[in-house]
């Protein structure tokens, strides 16, 4: 229950002044309709109107802010021609320019020989000042409503500065005043403010330091963020050390049969993770652990061993992929394996249907289906397990910390038993990993596969399409494959996907049935028809969107194109690439741009042409422009906040996951005096989950 003292945060934004239902809308669609979503909306910018010279010695570029007289009105000469208005003071005189004006009102509200304040940017053109529609003109009497300091929010249509300011006023003037969360000394070393005072601040800066990410104020409510975040990550984990699990010792057989089975041996990577996984499963406490591989590392196979230590057990175990593709991918590269050992599995997605969907179901309520493969929906939809001992999750990017919590209810009877592993080849930088996954125990796998050939990578300006066309003759007639890629660009699948269809047509116009094409919006069973020829050869060149980025395993694709490059974060190129090379022949990777490139994009791109080490590029991508945007903040399962960045805020990172260690440990239940105030702040940043498990312990 949230207490009283917060109800004003959580009530609607339009009990503020000013704000009405018909704002509330708008609000609603874009940061959420309760005063606490306008509090956390910070601006970004502070436009200082203080200076206020006369015109003859206004220096230009700089925001002004003067009385004139208005003087002549000249409407545009022509269609699209600027609206002028000339005005003056005792020194000079200055000219107000609209593009696309109203005249009529601008005649009406600005008549010729009023008084007016006007304010904005100031611009020498020629010999003459002008100001390209100043940001405020009001008669005298209204100058009071014109701001001095005026903060600059991030703002959406049909939602002006004006409203915004008023919602961010109004909150602050509504804010409760609540005790201190943070501990004092650590407050006076930082010369941090309160948190009221923090706010306020913010909403109300005096000076271009005080919208700075950087700023005190806004340092200080970052942290109380992470840190409720990171109170959080440490009360899951701690909850789920404490319920007990279930004992999983497995007899060693099936692993056994499994690896003497194998052409070659476990990398050490592998041989680790699988060793840290026995563990945990052997334990009473439950797992929750994740695997950390880059691309092509192995984790499929880790996979497969944890599954048939809960088999050998008496256990039933799940492995769940992103897309039905990989899903039935799965099941074709395991599945032969399974069959030898004589374990009971099924693929199961949306696309098994009817009667033998419900066969299927029926088997896995009994127990008699001992692995089950499938997509990331069959855990949303009713399966009833018999008795599930572990539930795997590969390639995961959007899985966040509640789909990771949700997981632990299907084990017997709904309880949090079940076990979970998590498996990603998302190259997390160090720095961001206890952020990201600070609920669960981490095993990387560092090392690759023997024999593996490097993959040849350059970089090829689209204008050289011609040439590369011609050269697909070469991989065809050699009976290699290749993956064309082209990107999601526009956001908008329709139009991207028209993209695709033409770079599709025109290939298939020089070499006919040799070019297939996938992409997102196809039939699941359309997609699996197309990997499947081009997996037999049938096909020889995919053009594909990214629907292939992850875990497709076609050993004998050599080259992959992608198109537009320089649009896509390191992370999901080195995905992408990571689709060659699987085999043992020498493997391409060409990355297509249009031209020019920025310094930037250039020196990412060059980062892919040096390394081929998925953390490396990851930590070299994060220097060049930040985590939100090499992970593609959507995709990376990393935590949204509302006020930290996790880019300019790193620096907190590693304190403030101490601090929430030392707190938890010094006050498990959070009931002493400052415990309680870090209710409040869990409540405030709506941390639900740590105050379920609050009040549960
Ligand atoms: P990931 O899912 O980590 O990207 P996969 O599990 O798909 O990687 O493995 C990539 C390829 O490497 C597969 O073709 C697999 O058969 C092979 N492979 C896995 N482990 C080994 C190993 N220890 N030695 C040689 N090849 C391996
Ligand atoms: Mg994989």
């Amino acid at each position: 229950m949230r207490p009283a003292i917060l109800d004003s945060l959580f009530s609607d934004i339009t009990m503020l002044k000013g704000i009405g239902p018909r704002y509330g809308i708008v609000f609603e669609g874009f940061i959420g309709r309760r005063v606490v979503d306008a509090l956390f909306h910070l601006p970004y910018q502070l436009i200082d109107r203080r200076y206020r010279p006369c015109l003859a010695e206004a220096v230009d570029g700089r925001i002004v802010t003067t009385v004139v007289t208005i003087g002549k009105h000249e409407p545009p000469r022509h269609r699209n021609g600027p609206y002028k208005i000339t005005c003056y003071d005792e020194t000079r005189e200055l000219q107000l320019i609209f593009f696309r004006a109203r005249g009529d009102w601008l005649s009406k509200s600005s008549p010729e020989g009023s008084q007016r304040l006007i304010s904005g940017r100031l611009e020498r053109f020629k010999d003459r000042l002008q100001m390209v529609h100043p940001d405020h003109i009001v008669a005298l009497d209204k100058a009071d409503g014109v701001p001095m300091l005026e903060p600059v929010y991030p703002l959406t249509t049909g939602l002006p500065g004006s409203v915004m300011r008023k919602a961010s006023l109004g909150a602050i003037a509504n804010m409760p005043s609540l005790p201190e969360w943070q501990d004092a000394d650590w407050l006076i070393k930082q010369n941090w403010p309160s948190w009221h005072q923090a706010l306020a601040t913010l909403h109300h800066p005096k000076a271009e330091e005080d919208v700075s990410p950087l700023s005190e104020a806004r340092q200080r409510i970052a942290y109380d963020e992470l840190l409720a975040n990171q109170i959080t990550l440490t009360l899951i984990r701690r909850n789920r050390q404490v319920v007990s699990g279930q004992v999983i010792k497995g007899t060693g057989q099936l692993q056994k049969q499994f690896l003497a089975s194998l052409p070659f041996t476990l990398t050490q990577g592998q041989k680790t993770s699988v060793a840290d996984i026995s563990d945990d499963l052997s334990q009473d406490k439950r797992m929750l652990r994740l695997v950390q591989g880059d691309v092509g590392s192995g984790k499929t196979f880790v996979a497969l061993m944890a599954m048939l230590q809960a088999v050998e057990a008496g256990k039933q175990a799940t492995l769940m992929a992103p897309t039905e593709i990989l899903a039935r991918q799965h099941g074709q590269s395991i599945g032969s394996y399974l069959d030898a050992l004589g374990v009971v599995y099924c693929v199961l997605t949306s696309r098994n249907k009817g009667k033998s969907r419900e066969k299927m179901l029926a088997s896995i309520a009994s127990g008699e289906t001992q692995i089950i493969i499938g997509t990331h929906a069959v855990f949303q939809d009713a399966v009833d397990f018999h008795d599930l001992g572990l539930a795997i999750v590969d390639e995961q990017h959007r899985f966040g910390v509640k789909q990771r919590l949700q997981l632990g209810n299907k084990g017997k009877g709904g309880g949090l038993g079940t076990n979970i592993l998590v498996m990603t080849a998302t190259p997390i930088p160090r720095t961001l990993t206890l952020t990201a996954y600070g609920d669960m125990d981490v095993s990387r796998i560092t090392d690759k596969p023997a024999g593996r050939q490097s993959i040849d990578t350059r970089l090829m300006s689209i204008d050289r399409y011609q040439e590369l066309k011609d050269g697909l003759s070469r991989i065809i007639s050699r009976g290699e494959r290749a993956y064309w890629v082209c990107p999601l660009v526009n956001e908008s699948e329709l139009i991207d996907l028209a993209a695709a269809e033409a770079r599709y047509t025109d290939l298939h116009n020089q070499y006919g049935e040799q070019i297939g094409l996938v992409h997102g919006q196809m039939k699941a069973q359309e997609k699996d028809r197309i990997m499947e020829k081009f997996s037999s050869g049938e096909i020889s060149v995919l053009v594909a969107t990214t629907v292939i980025e992850v875990g497709v395993d076609v050993p004998e694709a050599t080259t992959i194109i992608i198109e537009h490059a320089e649009r896509f974060g390191l992370a999901q190129l080195h995905q992408l690439r990571g689709r060659v090379g699987r085999g043992d022949k020498k493997s391409n990777c060409i990355l297509l741009y249009r031209g020019p490139l920025g310094e930037t994009s250039r020196a990412r791109l060059e980062i892919m042409r040096q390394s081929q080490d998925g953390f490396e590029i990851a930590e070299k991508d994060l220097e060049l422009r930040g985590s939100g945007e090499v992970l593609g903040v959507r995709q990376s399962g990393l935590p949204h906040f509302k006020v930290a960045n996790l880019d300019t805020h790193a620096h907190l990172l590693p304190i403030v996951h101490d601090d929430a260690r030392l707190i938890l440990s010094q006050d498990q239940h959070l009931t002493g005096d400052r415990g309680k105030a870090l209710r409040n702040l869990l409540h405030v940043f709506e941390r639900h989950e740590a105050l379920r498990f609050l009040d549960a312990g």
